[in-house]
């Protein structure tokens, strides 16, 4: 069954799209976090980061190298944060990797 996230790139649960190319999407948070909160997303469906293969390699470098360049577009240069959650513990909820990148305001650590 297809992911959350995979309805998403598939149009068939809006979102609000600012980048998309052959392997990655980019959409704000429907529950931001901080005043610039979006996620970028593999559009392959790997379900945390604890299953990636030496494979993806190539892909989680696009989709850190697409956070650090979007975030700059959509005004963080004065910094922000990166976050992937993984697993139950990690507080994890949507089975499909994707970077958190938040800015806009101050971070704090250590995190909740
Ligand atoms: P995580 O809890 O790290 O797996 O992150 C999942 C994120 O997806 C949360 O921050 C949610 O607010 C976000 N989210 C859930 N549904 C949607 C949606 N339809 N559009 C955009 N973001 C979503």
């Amino acid at each position: 069954m297809a992911t959350l996230f995979t309805k998403i790139i598939n149009r068939e649960i809006p979102a609000k799209i600012i980048y998309e190319d052959d392997d990655v999407i980019a959409f704000h948070d429907i529950a931001p976090q901080a005043p610039v909160h979006f996620l970028v997303v593999p559009k392959k469906e790997i379900a945390t980061l604890a299953d990636v293969t030496e494979a993806d390699k190539p892909l989680l470098g696009h989709i850190v190298f697409m956070a650090q360049k979007l975030a700059k577009e959509q005004g963080c240069e004065e910094g922000f944060r990166v976050v992937m959650n993984t697993n139950e513990q990690g507080g994890q909820t949507v089975y499909h990797i994707h970077l958190h990148v938040l800015g806009q305001r101050n971070m704090h650590w250590p995190p909740g």
